[in-house]
This record gives structure tokens, C-alpha cells and sequence, in this order.
């Protein structure tokens, strides 16, 4: 194969990228160093979406690329099927004290998509050892990201991530989402209107039996299809409808961890508590793939029982628990312990709050939202076009120094928690330009 060959962009069938487009003009970005990313033609970009929700103690932290490296030297790998190593154990009692209530027994994975099948396998195998064995349902969400293996896109609500791939898991039913534009336009922070969608769950309680059904699995704040904040009161009426029947309440915060709201995990900052706990991406800054399902004593030690010499839940993967993921994971929580970045977080809300509904009347703007330090810009589609107008705010920014992220006709954001409120200005006032340039 000639040199040629090998550098150019064929061979990589990019994920979730419009492939042929993307390699008619790619954007390559080459090095990353606090808020800002070095693209390939030498520019200083502004991180506006932490890497992909994931960067959220900025690029190249010292700290956590020290741990890494100190690592791969001294331990490259070792197993975690009936072995192990102390850092995984260290990272799993630290994070038992730094997740919310009971939650402290924690199993890890490589992604938020294999945390999501491992969150419904333990949900199911958890009821049959619990003597509920008819508890084999799930209840998802419209408009649900919960990643793309076959459990979590079939709990999922985006028809586009679901169409091509046959039937899904079966027995899944979807509460509606609670975005709507007439009644919620332009809320700042959580709407007011759509607590009772919460009450779809006694219709589909009552359909099928809440004896049928093991778990519903949502996230605190639909983060990939827009930044849909939830209604003030849905996930507290939520979490009682699941406790009165028995059904597990699985929060998939795998954007929502990690300081993102303001607070450790969305579960403190809106005060619920789930049964099990999905996490992934902030967990080690993006640095090294990694997730995490975190459980309480109760639904742990019901898999503790017969010979001690079973293996207990027939999962795993060969990198759950990987030594590089773990020293990273310790050094992200030293980190985050260190800077008070939720703290940060919740202290630059209102300024950031500001500054997303500053984009107010500007052209084709139609809503604006925001919590924590995310926001969601939502644009008028183009007539025969939709989604075309998002994707070219997104271009102009790159183009002008900014990283967004389009969904459909969304603009999404959820910068580093070290972001300044000059970078802030620079963010918006970029957007801004990038909105009166676009047809
Ligand atoms: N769950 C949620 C809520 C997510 O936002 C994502 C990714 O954005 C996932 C799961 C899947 O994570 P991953 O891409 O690491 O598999």
C-alpha cells in the first residue's frame, strides 16, 4: 500500500458523522490544553462541549495525564475476572463516598453504553433472585439517549438510532418526553409546565402489571436530544410512582455526573434517589474510556447468596476495572476534590443563565435553555431542510474558534467547569455572529 494510501481519510468509518461530508472539508483537531483545543491548521479553539460532555476538569489536567502516565509504566494491565488490582478497589470505595446516598457498591464498564446494559442486566437479575422473576419489562423515554448497544437503544427514544436495526429488546414501553415548546419556551433553568407526563407511568403500570415491570431508566436531563431540563416536580413524582410498585428507578447520569449541574450527580442536585446509577465519561475526564453502574448494599447482596465459589453475576468485560481508567478515575476525583469544580459550577450557573438568554430574539432562535452549565439553543428548521441550519451555526463557529454541538437544529453546549466569564462572552458572542450570518 503506497504511502498515500495510508494518510489519507478512506479507511476510518467515522461513529455518529455524516462520513462523506465531514472528509470533503474535515475538522481535525491535534492537541488540547485547559478551555481550548489546537486544530490541525494551527487554531486556537474554544472547548464549548468538554470534548463530548466528558472534559469536565479541562484538557491536559496535569494531575490526571501524571496518573496515566505513571501507570502505564508500572502496571499496563491486569485482569479483573477473578483478579485484581488495589486501584480498582480504591477508585470503587471513593466513588461509594462520592455518589449520592446508599448507592456504594460499583461495577465498572468502558462506556455509558455497556453501563446502560449492565444497569438493565442487573435489573432484571435482581428481581429473579429477589423471587420477581416476572419483573422482565423496561420503561424508557421519547427522546432518551441511553447509547447505542441493543438494551440501551431499544430504552431509548430516537427513531433515527433505532430504525434500521430490527426489532430491539422486547418488552419496552416509552414514557412520552417532556419537551414542549408552546407551554415551556424560554424557561430559565427547570420549566414549570409537565410534571404530571410523570403520570403516564401508572397508565402503563396499569396496561401490563406492575408485577411485569423491572425498571424505568431515564435521564435526569436528556442531554444528546437537546438539553431537555426536566419539569419542576416529574422526576420526584417519577420516583414515587416506582417506589409504590416496586420498580426500579435507574438515572442514567452519565452526562449529568460529575459536577455538571452544580452538584456531584443530578440525583443531589434535584434531590432523588435511584436504585442503581449510571455514569461514565466525566469519571476520567474523557482521558481513558471508562463507566461505572453503582448499586446499593440491598440489590448487591442479593446476588451473594449460594456457594461462595459461584460467580455471582455472569458479566464483565475484559477492561472493566482497567489500571490506566483507575488512575485516572482517582486522579479526576482528586481533581474535582481539589478545585470544588461543582461548586464552580453552581457559582457561574446564573452568569451563564444570563448569557444563554442574552441569545434572546436573535434570528431563528426559538428557545433557549439552560441548568448547570449546560444550555440548548433551539432554531427554527428550514423548510425542506431541517436540521441544515443547526449544522451550519455549528461550521461557522468552528470556523470562528468555538466548539458547539448541532442536534438536528440544536445547539448544545456543556463547556469545561473551569470555563471563565470572558470565555463565557467569547462562546455566546460567537454563537451570536454565527446565527445573524446563516440564511
Ligand atoms: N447515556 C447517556 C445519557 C449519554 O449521553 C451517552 C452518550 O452521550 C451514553 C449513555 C452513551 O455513552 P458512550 O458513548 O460512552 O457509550
Amino acid at each position: 500500500m503506497s504511502q498515500e494510501a495510508v494518510n489519507d481519510l478512506r479507511s476510518y468509518w467515522m461513529p455518529f458523522t455524516a462520513n462523506r461530508q465531514f472528509k470533503s472539508a474535515p475538522r481535525l483537531l491535534v492537541a488540547a490544553k485547559g478551555m481550548y483545543f489546537t486544530s490541525a491548521d494551527g487554531r486556537q479553539i474554544l472547548d464549548g462541549v468538554a470534548g463530548l460532555w466528558c472534559v469536565n476538569a479541562g484538557h491536559g489536567d496535569r494531575r490526571i495525564v501524571e496518573a496515566v502516565q505513571k501507570q502505564v509504566a508500572e502496571l499496563d494491565f491486569a485482569s479483573s475476572f477473578q483478579m485484581g488490582h488495589p486501584k480498582a478497589f480504591e477508585l470503587a470505595s471513593r466513588l461509594a463516598r462520592f455518589v449520592p446516598g446508599d448507592l456504594d457498591h460499583v461495577f465498572f464498564t468502558n462506556s455509558g453504553s455497556e453501563s446502560v446494559e449492565t444497569a438493565l442486566k442487573i435489573a432484571l437479575a435482581y428481581h429473579r433472585l429477589s423471587g420477581q422473576a416476572t419483573r422482565t419489562r423496561f420503561i424508557g423515554r421519547e427522546r432518551a439517549y441511553h447509547g447505542v448497544n441493543f438494551g440501551g437503544t431499544s430504552v431509548s427514544g430516537i427513531g433515527n438510532n433505532r430504525r434500521f436495526f430490527g426489532s430491539m429488546l422486547a418488552g419496552v414501553d416509552h414514557l412520552s418526553h417532556t419537551y414542549n415548546l408552546e407551554h415551556q419556551a424560554f424557561s430559565r433553568c427547570q420549566p414549570e409546565w409537565g410534571a404530571h407526563l410523570a403520570e403516564e407511568l401508572e397508565r402503563i403500570v396499569a396496561l401490563h402489571g406492575a408485577e411485569t415491570i423491572s425498571a424505568v431508566v431515564v435521564e435526569p436531563m436528556a442531554g444528546a436530544t437537546g438539553v431537555l431540563v426536566p419539569p419542576k416536580g416529574y422526576l420526584e413524582r417519577l420516583q414515587a410512582i416506582c417506589h409504590k410498585h416496586g420498580i426500579l428507578l435507574i438515572l442514567d447520569e452519565v452526562i449529568t455526573g460529575f459536577g455538571r449541574l452544580g452538584r456531584g450527580f443530578a440525583a443531589d442536585y434535584f434531590g432523588i434517589q435511584p436504585d442503581i446509577l449510571i455514569t461514565a465519561k466525566g469519571m476520567t475526564n474523557g482521558t481513558v474510556p471508562m463507566g461505572a453502574v453503582i448499586v446499593p448494599k440491598k440489590i448487591h447482596d442479593a446476588f451473594m447468596q449460594g456457594p461462595t465459589q459461584a460467580i455471582e453475576l455472569a458479566h464483565g468485560y475484559t477492561y472493566s476495572g482497567h489500571p490506566l481508567a483507575c488512575a485516572a478515575g482517582l486522579a479526576t476525583l482528586d481533581v474535582h476534590q481539589e478545585e470544588g469544580l461543582a461548586s464552580r459550577c453552581a457559582a457561574l450557573a446564573p452568569y451563564w443563565e444570563d448569557a444563554i438568554h442574552s441569545l434572546k430574539g436573535l434570528p431563528h432562535v426559538i428557545d433557549l435553555r439552560n441548568i448547570g452549565l449546560l444550555g440548548g439553543i433551539e432554531l427554527e428548521p428550514r423548510r425542506d431542510q431541517p436540521t441544515l441550519r443547526g449544522y451550519e451555526v455549528f461550521v461557522k463557529c468552528y470556523e470562528s474558534g468555538v466548539l458547539t454541538r448541532g442536534a438536528g437544529d440544536t445547539i448544545i453546549l456543556s463547556p469545561p467547569l473551569i470555563i471563565d466569564k470572558r470565555q463565557i462572552d467569547q462562546l455566546i458572542s460567537t454563537i451570536a455572529a454565527a446565527l445573524k450570518s446563516v440564511a
